[in-house]
């Protein structure tokens, strides 16, 4: 079997409570060897302080970190700044994003759109960091069509970005048929999937519903069967995922993404179960 990367996704902890948790979970988690730990960065720069001291931390213990960046509400001078902080930390990789404003906040900013952010990266620090984006195989919800939105991605890969990592799915299908118009496009970077655990159903189709990621009825019907019974919904859960992970490997995938929601044991779980541990 070819080498499937990992990676892991965790959001700034509020809390000195949650920093310790995020702490003994990334502990857990580093023994699976993930290529780097991203940090989620809330938009209009809502996280700017947390994101930074989880970042640093990440890079303290040894590992690589990849801190997002997104741009919506940003000023080119504060991304600016932001990026000579990263640099001056050793970071290397950098998750390019639009973001998303709270409905009814303020100005917009310097940026409109994720692509002039990766450019604005590359032509202020040229090749100085690896730069990935988002990808949506089942489309941005406010993506005017689809054929815009994957004009859109190829934007971020014709600006410069090295890689995508999508929004989670459970449609193999959607991640297929994105991948090949992407390529019948002549995008070439890898588009690595992002892999949600699922550990709680009425949470999960909350999520779904705003990020616009379908939750199929097959798999809706079935959580929705077992009521309260979180065992049964946390062992399905794990089921579906694994399974959707090992399709994904067996096409050739180049990498894994895992959104862990800052815990350690569903994203083991599956790696375990996969036998890439
Ligand atoms: P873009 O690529 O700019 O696209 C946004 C929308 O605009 C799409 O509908 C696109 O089709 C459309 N569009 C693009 N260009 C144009 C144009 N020229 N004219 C008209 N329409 C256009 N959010 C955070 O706030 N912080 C995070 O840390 C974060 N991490 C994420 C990590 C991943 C892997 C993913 C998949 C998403 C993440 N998000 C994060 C959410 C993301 O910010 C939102 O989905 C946001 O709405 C879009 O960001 P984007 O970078 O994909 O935007």
């Amino acid at each position: 079997m070819t080498h499937t990367e990992l990676s892991i996704e965790f959001f700034p902890p509020q809390t000195d409570e949650g920093a310790e948790k995020l702490r003994l979970a990334r502990a857990r988690l580093a023994q699976l060897k993930p290529a780097f730990f991203s940090v989620t960065y809330g938009a209009g720069g809502s996280t700017r302080e947390r994101s930074f001291a989880t970042v640093q931390e990440i890079a303290a213990e040894g590992h690589e970190a990849a801190p997002h960046l997104s741009c919506i509400g940003s000023t080119r001078a504060g991304i600016r700044e932001i990026l000579a902080e990263y640099a001056a930390t050793g970071i290397r990789r950098i998750v390019a994003l639009r973001g998303d404003l709270p409905s009814g906040a303020g100005a917009a900013g310097e940026f409109r759109y994720a692509n002039e952010l990766v450019e604005f990266i590359r032509s202020e620090t040229g090749d100085r960091f690896s730069i990935e984006v988002a990808a949506y195989p089942e489309w941005h919800p406010q993506a005017r069509s689809p054929r815009d939105d994957l004009l859109a991605f190829k934007r971020k890969v014709d600006a410069g970005a090295n890689s995508a990592i999508t929004q989670y799915f459970y449609n193999l299908d959607a991640y297929r048929h994105f991948v090949d118009e992407a390529h019948a496009l002549g995008v070439a970077i890898p588009i690595i999937p992002g892999i949600m655990p699922i550990t709680s159903f009425s949470r999960l189709a909350r999520f779904s519903d705003a990020c616009g990621a379908e939750l199929p009825r097959w798999m809706r019907r079935k959580f929705e069967s077992y009521g309260d019974d979180s065992d049964s919904i946390k062992a399905f859960g794990l089921d579906v995922v694994t399974e959707l992970c090992q399709h994904l490997i067996a096409e050739g995938v180049p990498g894994l993404h895992f959104y862990s929601m800052n815990q350690a044991g569903p994203t083991c779980a599956i790696v375990e179960r996969l036998g890439l541990k």
